[in-house]
């Protein structure tokens, strides 16, 4: 093989794995394209397939009746149980497929004798009626369907077996055959059932993870700033509280750094509101990456952002200079154009007994002072 087609397989291999890759992500994602009008388009073309074969092995056993009955299923579930499919009508879709279950099992039992195993085929629909409510959005909140149901099909099930009690099978079988029908029966019986619990399994564990992940939104939406993905007012105040009891119980020291961008107007004014969003998230995201994680960063104004650093002023002030120094040296780029801004910063520390409101006036002061002297500064 020349280096140029192993190169071009080893992209289709890439292909295809990403693909798969893809498809994995979009089922733990809860994005699963597994529609449900795609699970009850497969469950009627499984069924269709599986009337073509019991319409062969009836007509190897000169089980006529039967036969035209399986042929006329394979249409059945083609045509009809696919149109309902097509049209959305899944509730009824679901009793169609039902109601066929329910009669062929009858059917082929009264034929045949209950040890051809047809009457286990009603097993099917207890996992696959849970299964179904689940999904089916309009059987939600209807927990009672599937139980209705299923005690329906053990009293049809009862009752195929009790009405066999007193009579005869219409054919008598040869006992190969009896056996045949019996293990194959019982094969695809068992795999639905797995199936079906299994797919049940899977649908809680996707709606689950969808519920995490509205929770997380939730949770981003009341606590979070949209644009810049900061803290917002309401939480840095929850967060004060904490370091202040932790001052009061531990005798931990906090900081404060009050953050105003210099000249923003003028970004605004020159640049446009979209640029000054873009300088806003710029900063927001140096200011994050150059305090700790246990640092709190909240946008406190329009572009006022305040950190509270959980630390001595020492500390909050190399940071505040860091940070002063990284937002100075940045080239923000907004339609080719390089935008750049300084910011000017005061600092306050906190001292047992004085409130939260007074901390931040302190570093508030600081920081128009700062802004008196020129900018671009930080102000202890
Ligand atoms: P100074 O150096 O004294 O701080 O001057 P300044 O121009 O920055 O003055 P000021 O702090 O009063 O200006 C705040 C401006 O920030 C006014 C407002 O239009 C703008 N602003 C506030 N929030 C946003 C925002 O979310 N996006 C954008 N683009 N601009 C904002
Ligand atoms: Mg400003
Ligand atoms: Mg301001």
């Amino acid at each position: 093989m020349t280096t140029n087609n192993k190169k071009k397989q080893s992209i289709a291999q890439n292909t295809v794995f990403d693909n798969v890759k893809h498809y994995i992500d979009s089922i733990k994602n809860g994005n699963s394209f597994f529609t449900l009008e795609l699970k009850l388009h497969t469950i009627s073309i499984v069924l269709a397939l599986l009337n073509v074969l019991t319409a062969i092995a009836f007509y190897m056993t000169s089980l006529y009746v039967l036969m035209i009955f399986s042929i006329v299923s394979i249409f059945y579930y083609s045509i009809l149980v696919q149109s309902l499919v097509t049209k959305g009508k899944y509730p009824s879709s679901m009793l169609a497929i039902t109601g066929h279950i329910i009669i062929y099992s009858f059917l082929a039992t009264f034929l045949t004798g209950t040890n051809t195993g047809f009457s286990l085929y009603d097993f099917i629909l207890i996992t696959a009626f849970f299964y179904l409510t689940f999904v089916i959005d309009s059987f939600q909140k209807k927990e009672f369907i599937p139980f209705v149901f299923s005690i329906m099909v053990c009293i049809c099930f009862l009752f195929n077996y009790v009405a066999m009690m007193f009579m005869e099978p219409v054919y008598t079988l040869p006992k190969n055959w009896i056996d045949t029908f019996y293990i194959c029966n019982s094969i695809f019986v068992f795999s639905s059932i797995i199936v079906f619990s299994f797919m049940l399994v899977w649908e809680i564990k996707l709606s689950n993870h969808r519920l995490a992940s509205q929770n997380e939104q939730l949770d981003e939406l009341a606590h979070k700033d949209p644009l810049t993905k900061l803290y917002n007012r309401r939480s840095m105040n929850k967060f004060l509280a904490e370091s202040l009891d932790n001052l009061k119980l531990r005798g931990k020291r906090f900081s404060l750094i009050l953050g105003d961008i210099d000249d923003f107007k003028k970004v605004n004014d020159t640049y446009g509101h979209d640029a000054g969003d873009l300088v806003l998230t710029t900063v927001a995201s140096l200011i994050t990456s150059n305090v700790r994680n246990n640092d709190v960063v909240c946008r406190w104004g329009g572009e006022e952002i305040l950190i509270l650093i959980n630390d001595p002023m020492e500390t909050a002030s190399m940071a505040a200079e860091r940070i002063r120094k990284s937002i100075e040296e940045a080239n923000i780029t907004f339609e080719d154009q390089v935008i750049h801004v300084t910011m000017t910063f005061g600092l306050s520390e906190s001292i047992p007994g004085f409130k939260i409101e007074h901390l931040i006036q302190q570093a508030d002061d600081k920081l128009y002072s700062g802004k008196k002297a020129g900018k671009n500064r930080v102000v202890i």
